[in-house]
C-alpha cells in the first residue's frame, strides 16, 4: 500500500470532473441494489480528484447518482473525511484522544506545529506557506492506539512517532513532497518493534483462575508476526474454508443457526446479544436479506478488527460466507471505518482470491448457494458504529441511529430483513461449525461467556496490542502484567477503562476483576468490546475526561437534544474546570446534567458520554478539585496535579 493523496488543491475555478472520475462513479453506481448506496464512494472519488467537495461538484456528483442536491450536501458536511474546503497537499492529521494524547500525540502535535510553522486549527495558518502541509488535530481514534503516537497523512498511517529524531524526518519528509512508508499497514512505524504475543496461557474450566497454567493456542489470530496478510493457499493449508463446505454440504441452514445458538457466541462488537438468536429473528422465506458485518471500528482504544482484516481477511470471508448460508442471503456487506484503507484493500483482494476458486460468487464450493459481498468505506463518522446508523450510511443517507421497533431482523438494509454482526464475532464462526459448540463453550470459565476473545490492550504498558484468550480466563491486572509486560516507565495504575472510552473507569483496586461480561460488571464497569486502556498514576484525570467529552460532543449525531445540547454543555463545563475557572457547583451541575443525558436519548452515544464525567468524579473527586482551584498545566503536558 502506498500513500495516494491526489494535489489537494484544484486551480480556483476548475470544478469539473474528469470524464474518467465521471464513469468511474457512474461504475460504483451499478454495484449496489440500489443507487444511493454510491453517493457516499461517489463523493470520494470525485474528493480524490479535486481534493475538497465544493458545491458545484457534490451537484454534479448528486446528479450522477441521481439523487437531490441537499441529499449529497447533507452528507458532505456529516462525514469529518469529505471536505468542505481545500486543504494543503498533504493533510497530517495526529491523533490526540485518549489513549494517544497522554502516550506523546500532544508532544508529536506541538513538535510539527513548530517544525512546520503552522498552527492545527480551523485557520489557514493550518497549511504551510507553499501550500504543502496541513496539520489537523483530531480527537478521533484511528484504530492504531498500541502504536501511539501516530499520525494519518493521506490515506497512510505513521505508527510510533516517538523521539524528536522521529519527527524530524517526517517533516523532512513532507517537505519532500513523501510520505514515510513501508510495506504493510502494520510495519509504518519509524521502529518496527517486534509484534510478538507472549505464550497464551489460560485455566481451564473449573480450576482456580488465579495462576493460568494450560497454554491456549490463539486460533482468531494464530499467525505471528501479524504483518503480513494470510494467503488463500495459507488459510486452506490449515484447514480455512472446511467449515464453508461442512456447512453448504452437510448441514442445513436451520442447523447452521442452531450450532451458533448452542455455542453461546455473544457479539463482541459490545452488545453482547446471542448471535445465534439474533440469526434466528430473520424471517424465513422468498425476498432479499442481508448480512452486514460492522467494521466500523471507532471506539478508542480499539484495533482488533483492524488486524483481524488485515491479517486474517478470509477467516472473516468464510465466517460472513456461513452466515450468509445460515440466514439466506446472497448479498453482504463489510462496512469498514473509512480511514481502513489498507484493511479494504486486503479485503477486497481477499474476495477476489476467493472468488475465482469458487469459494464465492454464483455455485459455491459446487453447490447452488452464492454469494456477493461488497466492501464499503465509511467517511469518519463514530455513529456508524451504531447498527441503524450505519444502515443509514449504506443508504446513502446521514447516518443517525433509527428508533427501534422495527429492528433489523425484520426491517434493516432497503427495508429488508438484515443481520449486523460484529467482525471479530463472525470469525468465530468457521471455528464453531468445525469443532462444535460444546468447544467454544468450553475455553473459559463460564460457558455462558465462553469461546475466544481478543483483548486490545494500550495506553501505558509496555507491550500494548492484540491479546486473544479464552473469554474470562483473566483478570484486568494479569493480563497487563503477564502479557502487557507491566506499566511503562515503571509507574503504577490510576485506572483502566475497559470498553475503550466508552465505560466507567475501573479504579486500580479492581483490578482484579475477571474479564468477561459478569466480572467487569461487578467491578461498576462494562466488557463491551474488551479495549483496555491503561491510565497511568501521573496521568491528569480531568485532563482525560475533558478530551473524552470532546470526542463525544464532536461524534455526536445531533438527532436527539440532551444529547446534542447535554454533551456540548458537559464538555463546556469541563473545560472551564481544566482552565481554572470552574465554580464549587460545577461538579453537582455536572452530575445533574448527566443524568438528564443518560437514558434519555434514543442511542447509547449519549449515555456512553456521560461515563468519563460520572465515573471520573466517583473515584478521582480530589483530582477535580484541585483542577478547581489550580488550573491546568501546559498545552502538551499531562501531569497530575499535586
Ligand atoms: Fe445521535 Fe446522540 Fe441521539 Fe445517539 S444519543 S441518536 S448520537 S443525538
Amino acid at each position: 500500500m502506498t500513500a495516494v493523496q491526489k494535489p489537494a488543491t484544484a486551480a480556483p475555478g476548475h470544478h469539473k470532473l474528469s470524464a474518467a472520475c465521471e464513469a468511474a462513479i457512474l461504475a460504483e453506481r451499478a454495484v449496489y441494489p440500489h443507487p444511493r448506496t454510491a453517493l457516499l464512494p461517489a463523493l470520494k472519488l470525485a474528493q480524490a480528484e479535486i481534493g475538497w467537495l465544493p458545491p458545484p461538484i457534490v451537484a454534479r456528483v448528486a446528479d450522477l447518482i441521481g439523487v437531490s442536491h441537499p441529499q449529497a450536501q447533507e452528507l458532505t458536511t456529516f462525514y469529518s473525511m469529505l471536505h468542505t474546503k481545500p486543504h494543503g497537499e498533504r493533510l497530517v492529521q495526529v491523533c490526540a484522544q485518549v489513549p494517544c494524547g497522554y502516550m506523546g500525540g500532544d508532544r508529536l502535535l506541538a513538535q510539527l506545529e513548530q517544525k512546520l510553522g503552522v498552527k492545527a486549527g480551523d485557520t489557514t495558518a493550518n497549511t504551510t506557506a507553499d501550500g504543502k502541509v496541513t496539520l489537523e488535530r483530531t480527537v478521533e481514534c484511528m484504530g492504531a492506539c498500541h502504536r501511539a503516537p501516530m499520525c494519518r497523512i493521506g490515506d497512510n498511517y505513521v505508527e510510533n512517532v516517538r523521539t524528536e529524531a522521529d519527527v524530524d524526518a517526517l517533516v523532512s519528509a513532507l517537505r519532500q513532497g513523501q510520505v514515510p512508508t513501508t510495506p504493510g499497514t502494520l510495519n509504518h512505524d519509524f521502529h518496527p518493534q517486534a509484534d510478538s504475543q507472549p505464550q497464551a496461557t489460560f485455566q481451564p474450566q473449573g480450576t482456580a483462575p488465579t495462576k493460568p497454567a494450560t497454554a491456549y493456542e490463539p486460533v482468531l489470530l494464530p499467525r505471528q508476526p501479524r504483518t503480513t496478510q494470510c494467503s488463500l493457499a495459507e488459510y486452506r493449508a490449515a484447514g480455512g474454508y472446511l467449515a464453508l463446505q461442512q456447512a453448504l454440504t452437510t448441514m442445513q441452514p436451520d442447523q447452521v443457526t442452531d450450532v451458533v445458538k448452542q455455542s453461546n457466541l455473544r457479539g463482541r462488537g459490545g452488545a453482547a446479544f446471542s448471535t445465534g438468536m439474533k440469526w434466528g429473528f430473520v424471517p424465513k422465506g422468498p425476498g432479499a436479506k442481508y448480512l452486514v458485518v460492522n467494521a466500523d471500528e471507532s471506539e478508542p482504544g480499539t484495533f482488533k478488527d483492524r488486524e483481524l482484516m488485515e491479517v486474517e481477511s478470509h477467516m472473516l470471508i468464510e465466517g460472513m460466507a456461513i452466515a450468509s448460508f445460515a440466514i439466506g442471503c446472497t448479498e453482504a456487506f463489510l462496512y469498514l471505518r473509512g480511514e481502513y484503507v489498507e484493511a479494504g484493500v486486503r479485503m477486497r483482494a481477499a474476495i477476489a482470491e476467493a472468488k475465482a476458486q469458487g469459494l464465492l460468487g454464483k455455485g459455491m464450493l459446487g453447490t447452488k448457494v452464492e454469494l456477493e459481498i461488497h466492501v464499503f468505506l465509511g467517511a469518519g463518522a463514530y455513529i456508524c458504529g451504531e447498527e441503524t446508523a450505519l444502515l443509514e450510511s449504506l443508504e446513502g443517507k446521514r447516518p443517525m441511529p433509527r428508533s427501534r421497533p422495527p429492528f433489523p431482523a425484520i426491517a434493516g438494509l432497503y427495508g429488508r430483513p438484515t443481520v449486523v454482526n460484529n467482525v471479530e464475532t463472525i470469525v468465530n464462526v468457521p471455528h464453531i461449525v468445525r469443532r462444535g459448540a460444546e468447544w467454544f463453550k468450553a475455553l473459559g470459565p463460564n460457558q455462558k461467556s465462553a469461546g475466544p476473545k481478543i483483548y486490545c490492550l494500550a495506553g501505558a504498558v509496555n507491550r500494548p496490542g492484540n491479546y486473544e484468550l479464552p473469554l474470562g480466563s483473566v483478570t484486568f491486572r494479569e493480563l497487563i502484567e503477564q502479557f502487557g509486560g507491566g506499566v511503562s516507565g515503571g509507574r503504577k495504575i490510576k485506572g483502566v477503562l475497559p470498553a475503550g472510552i466508552s465505560a466507567p473507569i475501573v479504579p486500580a483496586d479492581k483490578l482484579d476483576a475477571k474479564l468477561d461480561y459478569e466480572g467487569v460488571q461487578a467491578a461498576g464497569s462494562m466488557l463491551g468490546s474488551a479495549s483496555l486502556i491503561v491510565v497511568p498514576d501521573d496521568v491528569d484525570i480531568v485532563r482525560a475526561a475533558t478530551r473524552m467529552l470532546e470526542f463525544f460532543r464532536h461524534e455526536s449525531c445531533g438527532k436527539c437534544t440532551p444529547c446534542r445540547e447535554g454533551v456540548a454543555w458537559l464538555h463546556k463545563i469541563m473545560l472551564r474546570i481544566e482552565a481554572g475557572s470552574g465554580q464549587a457547583a460545577d461538579l453537582d451541575l455536572l452530575l445533574s446534567l448527566s443524568s438528564r443525558i443518560s437514558g434519555k436519548v434514543l442511542c447509547a452515544l449519549g449515555d456512553f458520554a456521560t461515563s468519563p464525567v460520572t465515573a471520573t468524579i466517583q473515584h478521582f473527586k480530589s483530582e477535580f478539585l484541585a483542577a478547581l482551584r489550580d488550573g491546568r498545566g501546559a498545552a502538551d503536558d499531562w501531569s497530575r496535579r499535586q
